[in-house]
């Protein structure tokens, strides 16, 4: 039996809502669907901040309803407050997740409020989803934005994450994501934070959302799952930027983390020759967006485990 490591697809949120390009929605279900066919079983598909904000994912409510239809499918939405989480009670969404970041300037930057204040929000969240009945009460996980460094304050002490991820989880977060949003950590940060706040929130489990913006993300996720960390955000062709750095990469390339992963032993569930094949939906709807992936361009190597087991799974 090889060991379990989740990917979970964030290219639909995190990949879309940084591009000037609209994806149509019929694409975007499109995408859903094929990467469901390929195996992958939980999937970030928007996100309920105000469409004014973000017209990218102004049809969110659609694409939740998709999702909603594809049996098996780990669906999540990120909220960044209670309203957010209100759209989500009325769809009766099965997971959310709430982001706050670390760096009280980003967090004031992106949600007008103290991160403190947003932890007090978690709180009424939580509540709120407490409040639910049983059959459509939500799981809600904490994303802790800029818990490796921050764009607008630069160092973001170790400890302030550890005692923020302790709060999330004293709070009910049912899962603590360390996230490297603006692509400031380095393998020995990643390993030594990991640790520290596994030991911390246990038994909560903790994952990890990494940015290759300086060509550090799957080195990242080696760190981290040597930690002991066994579920990785990545999005599909590296889809996704960085606000303050437009030229920067994205989010890391999930054909490559299933690669990765797959290579060295990991179970994903997906089968990587359709994967790849998805790009093809994001070439045909994006175009002019750079996609990245390394697997994608040298090709599966002959000797990659995976294509037997996925074949013999079928
Ligand atoms: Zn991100």
């Amino acid at each position: 039996m090889r060991e379990r490591a989740v990917v979970r697809e964030v290219g639909l949120r995190d990949g879309l809502q940084s591009l000037k390009e609209m994806m149509p929605t019929e694409a975007k279900i499109g995408w859903l669907e094929a990467e469901y066919a390929a195996g992958v079983r939980e999937i970030e598909v928007s996100s309920f901040v105000p469409p004014r904000l973000l017209p990218q994912l102004a049809d969110a409510e659609s694409v939740v309803r998709y999702a909603q239809g594809l049996k098996g499918l780990n669906l999540s939405v990120l909220i960044p407050n209670l309203k957010g989480a209100e759209r989500g009670f009325a769809l009766g969404v099965s997971a959310m997740n709430f982001v706050l970041s670390v760096s009280d300037g980003h967090n004031r930057a992106n949600v007008r409020r103290s991160t403190e204040e947003s932890v007090e929000e978690l709180r009424h969240v939580v509540a709120r989803c407490r409040a639910q009945p049983p059959d459509r009460r939500p799981r809600v996980a904490c994303v802790l934005a800029t818990a490796f460094g921050c764009a607008i304050e630069g160092e973001v002490p170790e400890d302030r994450v550890r005692r923020i991820a302790l709060e999330a989880a004293e709070a009910g977060a049912g899962e603590i994501v360390l996230a490297d949003t603006v692509g400031y950590g380095n393998p020995a940060a990643v390993k030594r934070l990991f640790r520290r706040v596994m030991a911390d929130v246990a038994p909560v489990p903790v994952c990890a959302h990494f940015h290759d913006t300086r060509g550090l993300g799957l080195a990242n996720v080696l760190a981290a799952l040597d930690a002991g960390a066994r579920a990785f955000d990545a999005s599909l062709c590296g889809l996704g930027g960085c606000p303050y750095a437009p030229a920067a990469t994205g989010n890391i390339v999930t054909e490559d983390l299933v690669f990765m992963l797959e290579a060295m032993g990991f179970e994903t569930g997906i089968d990587l020759e359709r994967l790849l094949e998805v790009r093809k939906i994001l070439a045909a709807n994006l175009p002019g967006v750079p996609l990245m992936g390394a697997v994608a361009k040298a090709g599966i190597p002959k000797n990659f485990p995976a294509r037997r087991s996925a074949r013999a799974a079928a």
